[in-house]
């Protein structure tokens, strides 16, 4: 990279793909068509999609490339190998099991692990984590340092686990009763904080003391190594690729959504150091999933997935994707725009509940800031308060999430500087008009992952 301080893309566009800003009488119906949950509305309706960094990333020619390559046989193809090859020379372990998406990876894992009575201990779980946990009548609990939660204090591993915590946990609910340690890496639900080495090492002298399961869920594991090298003693020399394989190594199992940081438009992996557990996972791949070699993926995706685990470790792309990021936290941020920081890797949050004090949490203020950033700019994001971890007590009244936050990720290699431009500039529109804006009711739900398909109403 050069020294220059203008941030520019280290790739040019090979490619282009039309986009449409509509007008907002337009967006204002869409909007209310999809019951107020940008879920629910037409791709083609949005102008700059920031919903998830969640396999929409663009891939390289390379990847295109690999994809022509891409062996479709059912056993054994050379796809495969080559992905559980680079796989292997990340992780360190030894049973490499591909699924469709991370969602699976943890549904077989968790399903083997979990049942009732069992107790899951994460810095923070991600909503599918915690989603597949729960079904199989499991409790999963989030760990987090307490000042971690106020979005404006400034910490190098805001996502890290707290460690006592997850101690007291063990000793309240006894250790045969815990399933698993899960730490998500970045932690995504918690603003996409990244997690220090050293709280890795110290979950894993935890698990060593009570003989518990350390996994790492790491689908966005070289961001965290970006943080990593810039942030924590000891690392400057490492490269990305060194300090990610370091990670991953203290954990037992190691789960990744191939969607973020494999760079891949699909996949997922569910990697492991010990047989027997591998063994059982694989009998459960292969009945819903797919036979061993391919799992839930055709050849030329698990082409596309090696070749992207290579590509996201290169420093000038890392260096682009998190300067990015924090281009558009910075810039919010000097509008008077409540955002958490410090920055972290995929996306910028923020805080609806401050930017809309005089919208109550039952009433959904980081919703009714996602609707306003579609209407005003076709912009698409979503909620991460109390639409998407609200649970009703016995009286069926809402205990509301921790914060009330909205979600702007970033998809990687996707949008230019002018289209973060963009973004940053529909923030004076919500700004102008923040005192009008008013909540939402839900007016259907289901029983999980309710922020998916609910639906709501203006109030
Ligand atoms: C996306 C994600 C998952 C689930 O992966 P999918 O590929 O979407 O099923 C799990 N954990 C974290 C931290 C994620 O970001």
């Amino acid at each position: 990279m050069s020294k220059t301080r203008t941030l520019a893309e280290p790739f040019k566009i090979k490619m282009v793909e039309p986009i449409r800003l509509t007008t907002e009488e337009y967006r204002i119906d869409v909007l209310k068509k999809a019951g107020y949950n940008p879920f629910l509305i037409r791709s083609d309706d949005v102008y700059i999609d920031l919903l998830t960094d969640s396999g929409t990333s663009a891939m390289s020619d390379h990847q295109w490339a690999g994809i022509m390559l891409g062996d479709e046989s059912y056993a054994g193809a050379h796809s495969w190998e080559h992905l559980e090859k680079v796989v292997k020379d990340l992780t360190g372990m030894p049973y490499v099991l591909p699924t469709h998406q991370g969602r699976a990876a943890e549904r077989i894992l968790y399903g083997i692990l979990g049942g009732k009575g069992k107790v899951f201990i994460s810095n923070t779980h991600f909503d599918t984590t915690r989603a597949n946990i729960e079904f199989t009548g499991a409790e999963a609990f989030d760990c987090l340092h307490e000042n971690a939660l106020d979005t404006a204090t400034l910490m190098p591993f805001k996502g890290n686990m707290d460690i006592q915590k997850a101690r007291e946990l063990i000793k309240i609910y006894g250790k045969q009763n815990i399933g698993a340690l899960i730490l998500t890496v970045t932690n995504n639900s918690a603003g996409g904080q990244p997690v220090s080495m050293q709280n890795a090492k110290e979950l894993r002298q935890l698990c060593d003391e009570f003989g518990l399961l350390f996994v790492i869920d790491g689908c966005r594991v070289a961001e965290n190594s970006y943080f990593i090298k810039h942030r924590e003693p000891g690392y400057g020399e490492n490269t990305y690729r060194e300090i990610a394989h370091e990670m991953i190594y203290l954990a037992d199992a190691f789960i990744m959504s191939a969607k973020k940081d494999g760079l891949a438009n699909i996949g997922g992996l569910l990697v492991m150091k010990d047989e027997a557990l591998a063994q059982k996972c694989t009998n459960l791949l292969i009945i819903s999933e797919g036979f061993a070699t391919y799992g839930g993926l055709t050849g030329r995706d698990m082409e596309a997935i090696a070749i992207g685990l290579d590509e996201v470790f290169d420093p000038d792309y890392l260096h682009y994707r998190i300067k990015s990021t924090e281009y558009l936290g910075r810039h919010l941020d000097e509008k008077g725009i409540p955002v958490i920081k410090p920055f972290g890797g995929h996306a910028i949050y923020v805080d609806a509940g401050k930017l809309y004090p005089h919208i109550p949490a039952d009433k959904y203020p980081g919703q009714a800031l996602v609707c306003d950033l579609y209407t005003k700019g076709g912009i698409r994001c979503v909620e991460v308060g109390s639409v998407m971890f609200g649970k009703y007590n016995e009286h069926g009244h809402l205990l509301a999430a921790k914060t009330e936050l909205v979600r702007l990720a970033i998809p990687r290699r996707v949008y230019t500087q002018s289209h973060i431009e963009y973004v940053i500039d529909v923030f004076d529109d919500i700004i102008e008009d923040k005192q009008k804006t008013t909540g939402l009711k839900i007016t259907y739900e289901p029983p999980f992952l309710r922020h998916f398909t609910a639906r709501f109403e203006r109030l």
